[in-house]
């Protein structure tokens, strides 16, 4: 049984050291992770792209801070890392996103994930096992290296799996292109994906999972597109399957909604939890645009996904042609012909990286006004 903590918190440095201390300590406490001299942290936080922390789109750098002070006092060597979504240049996103400032004058690396390796063992050194349609998965050989990993993942909604939380952080220790490679083959199936997201934990583990919802993200996340909202809260694990369920929780989401939670439990990693501290419910949060279902009988779907089903959509006025989601695309499904983009919903698996990683909130998920009424044509046809 894990302890999920709770604290109401603010990105008053003061107090928010206090309390990310505070949780470290407990986590600690209830768990047999030590950080001990000389051990080798990574702190792996949400730098999904280029974002001032009043954007919500990373995790806030004070919070990274709090995270880094923690392990230097206990003589350890703390390392900020991550493998982002954009084509920024490293060190400019850790400019942009106030980490590199946060971080000024402490004696912590901070460097971009770039080198893979296959896994071959869990972390914990158990053998590593993946359903075999992922057991070509390679992981940022630091992660892998690492004594301890304290996961900062920030409250975030995903257009494409309803949040990213915990367990979804960890998909930034899959480094650069192979990230859009792992969309490409998993399709749109989102179970697949969640399968994928969940075997990377399982390699993971990481020992201390605070999650940033000070300042959370509601709407088209997790990118620009996405709404900022205040939370006011911090909450910690040392598991971050039961995390995710807190959190969930706390939204008013049924825990299985949560395609990462349901694909933990079909795992066998139902890690169930008690909360120490005291949980507020969320009401009203603002859940994702729902992204496309395939439904309706078989010869009808490719017809029903092409022009039925919510899909990218460019929004001209603010598109500034900076080819961001071009690049990232894995399905090659963006042209750009100078003048605007064009999108080939034949090719496009419906991954929503575009929209993650468009800068200036010109995509946004277009759900055609037909979705209702198609839906409840397919009601009337129970095919799979
Ligand atoms: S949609 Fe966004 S990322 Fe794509 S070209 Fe336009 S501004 Fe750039
Ligand atoms: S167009 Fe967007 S949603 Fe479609 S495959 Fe490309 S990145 Fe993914």
């Amino acid at each position: 049984m894990f302890q999920v903590f709770v604290k109401e918190s603010a990105y008053e440095y003061a107090k928010l050291r206090k309390d990310v201390f505070e949780m470290m300590a407990s986590i600690e406490e209830t768990s047999s992770v030590r950080i001990s001299a000389g051990a080798r942290v990574l702190i792996k936080p949400n730098l999904l792209a280029s974002a001032p922390p009043d954007k919500a789109v990373t995790t806030h750098p004070l919070i990274i801070k709090a995270a880094a002070e923690y392990v230097l006092e206990k003589g350890a060597h703390p390392q900020v890392s991550d493998s982002h979504a954009s084509f920024a240049k490293f060190s400019n996103l850790i400019e942009d996103c106030g980490v590199a400032g946060a971080l000024n004058g402490l004696p912590v690396e901070i460097k971009e994930f770039t080198v893979s390796k296959k896994v071959l063992s869990t972390r914990n050194g158990n053998k590593f096992t993946p359903a075999s349609r992922y057991n070509t998965l390679e992981l940022a050989e630091d992660a892998l290296a690492a004594d301890v990993i304290i996961n900062l993942p920030k409250l975030k909604t995903h257009t494409q799996m309803g949040l990213t939380l915990a367990v979804k952080n960890l998909f930034g220790c899959v480094v650069g292109r192979r990230k859009p490679q792992w969309h490409l083959n998993l399709g749109e199936d989102k179970e697949l994906f969640a399968g994928l997201l969940v075997t990377i934990y399982s390699a993971l583990r990481p020992e201390i999972n605070i999650i940033d919802g000070i300042l959370s993200m509601e709407g088209d996340g997790p990118g620009s597109g996405g709404i900022p909202r205040q939370l006011g809260v911090i909450m910690g694990s040392g598991s971050a399957v039961a995390l995710d369920m807190a959190v969930c929780r706390m939204l008013g989401l049924g825990r299985m909604a949560l395609p990462t939670n349901k694909a933990a439990y079909d795992m066998g990693l139902n890690d169930e939890f008690t909360i120490s501290g005291e949980m507020k419910s969320v009401e009203n949060f603002i859940f994702p645009t729902p992204s496309g279902v395939i439904f309706g009988p078989p010869f009808m779907r490719k017809f029903i996904r092409n022009n039925l089903t919510s899909h990218p959509k460019n929004i001209e006025r603010l598109c500034k042609l900076c080819n961001e989601c071009v690049k990232i695309c894995p399905a090659q499904a963006i042209t750009n012909n100078t003048k605007r983009l064009h999108f080939d919903y034949d090719k496009c698996i419906r991954c929503y990286c575009c929209i993650e990683v468009c800068p200036h909130k010109a995509i946004r998920v277009h759900q055609p006004l037909a979705v209702a009424a198609i839906k409840k044509i397919a009601k009337a046809f129970p095919f799979k």
